[in-house]
């Protein structure tokens, strides 16, 4: 019998297991489905540590955001994990004046610091590339190498003595005596169950389906496949922030942006789409390249198609609740329906990688 049961590998079961070595010698083993951790969303997504400006002020979303994203900076120096707190711009045109007010006014009320709105003639200045009229100027935005960050949190685990099963799909879950029996099809395709006080389900794109193992009673996700297209090697070191859009409402997302990592290669993305049946399918689809040629050349005018090739693309996890599609956060200690010690974390889309530790913090200090 273990302490704890961590399900899923992925920054955030990682954040998670990194909190409780840190604090405890309690046994841990983590159950991950793929061959080694990181393998999920974690290792498809901009890599950015987003600054809290879009969320609801009430929402899980902006409290994590704002606070994970301090804890990732002070995280990445102690550890040496590179990251360029290099700021954004998100731009637009005058007609856009109003939502971009109404973008400062929600990063004021989320006390996000060092904002402040830009003219063109600022914009032109900071980023001779970029055409627009108006811009939000965002310094604590940053990139960080989401790989260094999540090995940084699994050396600290292992440290801790914390177990690892790899290639082991968790299939079943049974409340017995003051914990629960999980069932998990191993790497031969065998059936074993293993036992836990504590039950982490931070599984992800299946994190739904895991919850749903002990009832009905919880969220369930739609997946939105988002793709990125890298800009040619011409346009390397070519920024100097990453410059976004103004947020796609109707998709839930942030619209397709610019981004850029250690190597200073640009990519532009992500899109999204909703997928219909929930397949795993990381293909880019090459008939996109209308979609980023026009969404990137609103903002980049130097931009020409053959600069733009397919990259890759991830998902999205998202809780679709009364038709909204900038659904918060579902994380949850479930003893209030009946499961003392199982906790669930499901819909971590963006910004669940800045969350990340502090999200770990809490779940941490509700077992210890
Ligand atoms: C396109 C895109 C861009 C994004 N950009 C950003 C960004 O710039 N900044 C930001 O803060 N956030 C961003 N995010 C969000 C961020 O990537 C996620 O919130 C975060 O990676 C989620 O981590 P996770 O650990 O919950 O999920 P995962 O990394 O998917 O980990 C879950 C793990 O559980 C395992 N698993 C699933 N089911 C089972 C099972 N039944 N048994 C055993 N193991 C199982 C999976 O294999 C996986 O390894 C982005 C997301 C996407 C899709």
């Amino acid at each position: 019998m273990f302490d704890i049961v961590i399900i899923g590998a992925g920054i955030v079961g990682l954040a998670i297991a990194r909190s409780i070595a840190e604090q405890t010698d309690k046994s841990v083993l983590i159950i991950e489905k793929e061959e080694s951790f990181g393998r999920g969303i974690s290792s498809r997504n901009s890599e950015v540590i987003h600054s809290g400006i879009y969320y609801n002020p009430d929402s899980k979303k902006a409290a994590y955001c704002t606070r994970g994203r301090d804890m990732t900076y002070e995280f990445c120096k102690k550890y040496n994990i590179w990251v360029n707190r290099c700021g954004k711009l998100v731009v637009g045109k005058f007609h856009q004046s109003d939502d971009l007010e109404l973008l400062y006014k929600n990063a004021q009320r989320n006390n996000v610091p060092d904002i402040r709105i830009l003219d063109k003639r600022e914009i032109n200045t900071l980023e001779p590339k970029i055409e627009a009229d108006i811009a939000l100027q965002v310094g604590c935005t940053g990139i960080v190498s989401v790989h260094d960050l999540m090995a940084a949190f699994y050396k600290i685990s292992q440290e801790g003595g914390h177990d690892y099963l790899y290639k082991s799909t968790v299939v079943g879950a049974d409340p017995k005596g003051n914990g629960y029996e999980i069932s998990i099809q191993n790497a031969q395709g065998e059936l074993e169950t293993v036992s836990a006080e504590w039950v982490i389900n931070a599984a992800g794109l299946e994190s739904d389906w895991v919850a749903q193992m002990l009832g009905d009673d919880y969220p369930t996700l739609r997946y939105s496949k988002g793709c990125y297209y890298k800009l040619s090697s011409k346009w390397r070191g070519a920024f100097n922030h990453l410059v976004y859009p103004l947020p796609d409402k109707k998709h839930g997302s942030l619209g397709i942006h610019l981004s850029f990592d250690e190597s200073q290669m640009v990519k532009l993305g992500p899109s999204a789409h909703w997928v219909q049946d929930r397949t795993e399918d990381y293909d880019v689809e090459e008939n996109l390249l209308d979609q980023f040629f026009t969404e990137g050349h609103r903002y980049i005018p130097g931009l020409e198609k053959e600069d733009l090739s397919p990259d890759f693309a991830g998902i999205r996890p998202k809780i679709w609740m009364d038709e909204n599609p900038m659904p918060d956060f579902y994380i949850s200690h479930e003893e209030d329906k009946g499961f003392p010690g199982w906790v669930n974390l499901i819909g971590i889309e963006s910004p669940g990688l800045t969350s990340a530790i502090a999200i770990g913090e809490d779940v941490a200090s509700w077992i210890i």
